[in-house]
């Protein structure tokens, strides 16, 4: 049986189109695909974003995303709209009785902002809240790593990703790290060859050690997952994991779960009492 998804964003992430574009409707959509590949539960974790100074340029981002580049080359994050998103979340609930849907969002760099985050927003309202490391520091600025690939050494990028991870888990907000792999994703191969996770083993396992301290439960991400990942994870004393497929469309919903949860299988996690509940050993 397929675990939730707890990693899926609808039309009310702001790098989707919004609730006002083409992009309208697909959280119920979203919903549809996931009675029809018999996912139990999911969690629908839209992007909360603070950040000020967010460098982009706009061959990096799509369409949707790009309409919030300023002239400045600044990614400005448009606010979640709570009162919508959770009015959708109510509607797709009356709809899909059957379907267990969690609020949540996904949370860019908590360390920084949950202070202001806190102010506007109400975060108890949310089931799931997952916390992300999107940019890292570059001067007065932030940027992605898929920025910083072009501006440093691609080893330089990877070190600086996974040296930040402690200090996010400052942050007393969030209970989920999101792909601990973000920076691996627009890894250049070009340039750089096939991506080698020992090179980087042990910052890699300092990070995993990190959160595992920190009591926090990791997600495996199914954009890529590999073995190490898990493995690592559980050497360094991780006990939970979550399941995300990081889905921006309804056909990417729960993409990779059976071999991931097979993987988790072989590392010792086992499912919980329900379907939306971490995976634990
Ligand atoms: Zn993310
Ligand atoms: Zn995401």
């Amino acid at each position: 049986m397929l675990t939730a998804d707890s990693h899926v964003h609808s039309e009310w992430s702001w790098d989707t189109g919004g609730p006002h574009s083409e992009a309208s409707g697909t959280m119920a959509a979203t919903c549809e695909q996931a009675q029809r590949i018999g996912l139990p539960a999911l969690v629908f974790t839209e992007h909360f974003d603070f950040e000020e100074t967010w460098r982009a340029g706009t061959e990096e981002f799509p369409v949707a995303a790009s309409r919030h580049i300023n002239e400045a080359g600044y990614l400005v994050p448009p606010p979640l709209d709570v009162e919508g998103y959770f009015a959708a979340i109510a509607g797709c609930r009356r709809l899909f009785p059957d379907l267990t849907i969690l609020s949540g969002v996904e949370f860019g760099q908590p360390h920084l902002v949950e202070d202001r985050a806190r102010q506007l927003v109400d975060l108890t309202r949310f089931d799931r809240i997952n916390g992300s490391l999107h940019t890292l520091p570059v001067g007065p600025d932030r940027a992605e790593p898929v920025t910083l690939y072009r501006w440093w050494d691609p080893d330089d990028v990877m070190s600086a990703y996974l040296d930040e991870v402690p200090a996010m888990l400052a942050s007393t907000t969030f209970e989920v790290f999101t792909h601990l792999d973000y920076a691996v994703r627009h890894w250049p191969l070009e340039q750089a060859g096939p991506f080698d996770p020992r090179r980087f083993e042990e910052q890699f396992r300092a990070a995993l050690r990190a959160i595992a301290e920190s009591g926090r439960a990791l997600e495996m991400n199914t954009r890529r997952l590999s073995s190490w990942l898990p493995q690592w994870w559980t050497e360094e004393g991780g006990r939970a994991v979550s399941f995300g497929s990081d889905a921006h469309v309804p056909t990417a919903l729960a993409s990779g779960f059976p071999e991931a949860q097979h993987m988790l299988e072989h590392f010792g996690f086992r499912r919980g009492r329900r379907p939306e509940h971490l995976w634990t050993r």
